[in-house]
């Protein structure tokens, strides 16, 4: 039997592919060269597996203790489903990291760079990594400033050895992303990176006109977040 819920999120998950494909197309752009992550973020585990059996396998947690909860069993059973590192990472928490994610987008300081350096030499695993760029300059954002991009991604490749396959922003709130996903776009052609990690529910398909390569959907996808830590109203 089908759940409600489950229903949305099939229409969702097409909804959001078909707008992905079509904004492609009309930018002279390969619909398959744009990656949808699913960003599971809150959703329990039952819904994750609705949308694995849908056929979306690329999701992206912020929080590496609430993916070490959910995504193990999940992945012992769906071995095709690949996890991508999207919020802050704290240095201390590197080990888990490397163990759990195939992709780590949010690499932006040298300690980071280093302990992951340190774990992928540990474990012998090398989860491939995005340099996060802080693109509106936001004083409580994370992000590399991007006036000191380049040089961190020369150290993350040289000094560090990590897989540095893209770059990564969250643009601010309150403004048009476009320029911001621009200004990602130019960092990452003058450095010769491939992969644009760019664009959410709101605006992934402005991200992928300026040439996303992976844009991070949750809410467009999963609907509204509730948080059970959240005060009552
Ligand atoms: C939550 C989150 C997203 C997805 O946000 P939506 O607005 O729900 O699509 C994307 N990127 C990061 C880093 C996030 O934390």
């Amino acid at each position: 039997m089908t759940e409600p819920d489950d229903r949305s999120l099939e229409q969702n998950l097409r909804d959001v592919r078909d707008a992905i494909s079509k904004t492609a197309e009309s930018h002279g752009r390969d619909p398959e060269a744009v990656t949808l992550v699913a960003v599971s973020k809150t959703v329990p585990p039952e819904r994750l597996q609705s949308a694995i059996d849908l056929g979306q396998t690329i999701f992206g947690e912020n929080h590496v203790q609430e993916a070490k909860e959910k995504w193990p069993a999940l992945r012992e059973r769906r071995p095709e489903v690949r996890l991508h590192l999207v919020g802050g990472l704290q240095s201390n928490k590197a080990r888990d990291a490397v163990s759990l994610f195939d992709v780590i987008q949010s690499v932006d300081r040298p300690s980071l760079a280093g302990a992951l350096s340190r774990e992928c030499e540990r474990q012998g695993r090398r989860p491939s990594v995005f340099v996060q760029v802080n693109t509106g300059v936001e004083a409580q954002k994370s992000g590399v400033d991007p006036l000191e991009a380049d040089r961190f991604i020369r150290e993350c490749r040289d000094a560090y050895q990590l897989d540095l396959v893209g770059l990564m922003c969250i643009p601010p709130v309150d403004r048009d992303p476009t320029s911001d996903f621009a200004l990602l776009r130019t960092i990452a052609e003058r450095n010769g990176v491939e992969a644009l990690s760019m664009g959410m529910s709101f605006d992934f398909a402005q991200a992928v006109a300026q040439g996303a390569t992976h844009v991070r959907v949750g809410s467009a996808i999963f609907g509204a977040r509730s948080w059970p830590q959240a005060p009552r109203a």
